[in-house]
């Protein structure tokens, strides 16, 4: 049996796990995550639409598009969390700007997006001049378990598929709690560790997960639970939509499936970078994820 430990970094085992090194090096490790794959993303994930770097929501009939899932995934956040468009938005881990530019351009929403990589600013600020929106949006390199913020300047703070990447979460929450107004909302969207033991096979799997996508470790709904009641937010809710996200496992899986002779060629030539490959075994790996239920995928709400 293995045992995932929690605050504790496993992407590939290679880092030093020091602690005074440990947070430079996850942020330069995830930012070179992002920067290596970002093609890739947009080739076999996302498009240019909705620069989506996240699971899909389907909570229709199929036939259904991949593009429509991820869009939808923006508007159950919205709903979730109860934004308005006057609300100021901070969108921690914002990606190449998909979230930030849909909440700017549906409902007019004021947004600042961060992200650890400076490429990733660069593009997302690229994107909204390209959808009309950069007016309302901006995109700066901050660490959202640190930023540069004011005390309580935001309504909302929204973090979709980005809070996984801290090494400790509450570090996370008490930026994010410090940042909001009273009265102001957290939206969470994440995957959550339904176990902590594992077997070989299992482990390969979820080691394979944290490393291709720089993730130093998961937490489970119950400890997310309890690290946002130490840090005073109310009204704590989690809705679990793992069966609205399956779909997108399904889908992931099969990309990988059917992009494998390209991925192996370009291997072999040299073509692809460490963190492009092991990105690559994470469209495999993340089915057993779900197939296994080794994880959920959650949305947490909460208020300041
Ligand atoms: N929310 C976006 C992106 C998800 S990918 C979307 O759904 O499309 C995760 C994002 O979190 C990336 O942009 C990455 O740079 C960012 N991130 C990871 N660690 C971070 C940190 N410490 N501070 C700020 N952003 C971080």
């Amino acid at each position: 049996m293995y045992t995932l430990e929690p605050n504790k970094d496993y992407r590939d085992l290679r880092l030093s796990q020091t602690p005074e090194l440990m947070g430079a090096e996850l942020q330069a490790d995830t930012a070179k995550h992002y920067d290596d794959c970002y093609h890739d993303y947009l080739l076999a994930w996302c498009n240019m639409d909705n620069l989506a770097l996240h699971y899909g929501y389907w909570d229709e009939p199929k036939p259904y598009q991949q593009h429509q899932a991820l869009l939808n995934k923006n508007r159950i956040l919205y709903e979730s969390a109860g934004i308005q468009a006057s609300d100021k938005v901070l969108d921690a881990g914002c990606g190449i700007g998909g979230s930030s530019i849909w909440l700017a351009k549906q409902h007019g929403n004021t947004v600042t997006g961060i992200t650890i990589s400076s490429k990733q600013a660069m593009y997302a600020q690229q994107h909204a001049r390209r959808h009309g929106v950069a007016d309302r949006v901006s995109f700066q390199v901050a660490d959202f378990c640190a930023t540069p913020y004011a005390d309580a300047c935001f309504d909302v703070v929204w973090a979709l598929e980005s809070s996984c990447h801290a090494l400790n979460k509450a570090d996370f929450l008490r930026e994010a709690y410090r940042v909001l107004r009273p009265g102001g909302r957290l939206v969470v969207c994440d995957g959550f560790l339904l176990q902590r033991q594992f077997s070989e096979e299992q482990w390969q799997a979820v080691v394979t997960c944290l490393n291709g996508w720089a993730v130093p470790n998961l937490c489970s709904r119950i400890e997310f639970t309890e690290l946002l009641t130490n840090q005073q937010f109310q009204g704590i809710q989690c809705l679990d939509i793992t069966a609205q996200t399956l779909p997108s496992a399904d889908y992931m899986y099969k990309v990988a499936k059917r992009l494998q002779p390209v991925q192996k060629i370009s291997q072999w030539l040299g073509l692809r970078s460490k963190a492009q490959t092991a990105n690559y075994l994470v469209g495999l790996a993340q089915h057993r994820l779900f197939t296994d239920k080794l994880t959920e995928y959650c949305i947490f709400t909460a208020q300041k």
